[in-house]
């Protein structure tokens, strides 16, 4: 693939690392698959082998946490009154957000340098996460959940993401009980995604890929060239397609060969 920006900052080290890691683990397959939008595209990283470490898991988490400005994520300090903001909440769309975002709740006392305010008010720390729906939507349906977003400043973080459908579905429900949802994380930004996305005031990534090709079905060049589609239940949503479209002229395979191995 593909131009990736790594921003610059004093994580870099972490950066680099945690990239090594993508391109070592994140099986970059090169294909034909359908990503949860219904758009098609030729390169699909899977982001699920970081979760096999919690190592590395906190270790992008706590790049995640470092990475967010501190305005931020606490404001209207005074030694007199509680802060005027307080993000001590984090969110995630389940399933696959969940390890993140507990990992990324804990790094944030730290990362905000605003330890104090944990011994003078009480600074509880919170991960939930958002169940996806019968409708495709996302909500807080589990007992406890809606109540402790209510009033709350929250961040939503996420693997990766593309067209960002899943993180707005998130914020969507979070805001429907009452949650104030500040800033939105994610690993990998695909999709050239920015704040105005998703109405947060700041929206941040570890990394972005420039060029990330997406193309809806009618303008897909690999369905023009009846390039078999990938069902691998890990490979994005070619299973559900299948089904929908089961005469699709080039078929359907489980994956491809990974790119760069010889498998
Ligand atoms: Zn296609």
């Amino acid at each position: 693939m593909n131009v990736v920006t790594v921003k610059s900052n004093s994580l870099d080290y972490d950066k680099t690392k945690i990239w090594s890691w993508i391109e070592e683990d994140c099986k970059f397959y090169n294909g034909h698959f359908v990503l949860k939008s219904g758009k098609h595209t030729s390169d699909y990283i899977c982001c699920d082998p970081l979760f096999t470490s919690l190592d590395r898991v906190n270790s992008t988490a706590r790049a995640l946490a470092y990475n967010l400005p501190k305005a931020v994520l606490v404001g209207g300090i005074s030694a007199h009154k509680p802060p005027a903001r307080l993000v001590r909440t984090v969110i995630a769309p389940a399933v696959g957000g969940i390890m993140l975002g507990n990992s990324t709740a804990l790094y944030l006392p730290a990362a905000n340098s605003h330890m104090w305010v944990a011994s003078k008010y009480g600074y509880l720390i919170r991960a939930l996460f958002a169940d996806k729906q019968s409708d495709g939507g996302f909500g807080f349906e589990r007992l406890g959940f809606a109540e402790a977003l209510e009033g709350e400043d929250v961040l939503v973080v996420e693997d990766a993401t593309t067209t960002g459908e899943s993180l707005a579905k998130t914020i969507d429900a979070a805001r429907q009980v009452g949650a104030n949802v500040v800033a939105a994380s994610v690993i990998v930004n695909r999709g050239k995604l920015t704040a105005e996305t998703f109405g947060v005031e700041y929206f941040g990534s570890l990394f972005e890929i420039e060029d990330y090709p997406m193309n809806d079905p009618d303008d897909c060049p690999m369905c023009a060239a009846a390039q078999p589609i990938a069902t691998h239940p890990a490979l994005g949503h070619g299973r559900a397609y299948q089904l929908q479209y089961p005469d699709y002229v080039g078929g359907y395979i489980l994956k491809p060969t990974r790119r760069g191995s010889n498998a």
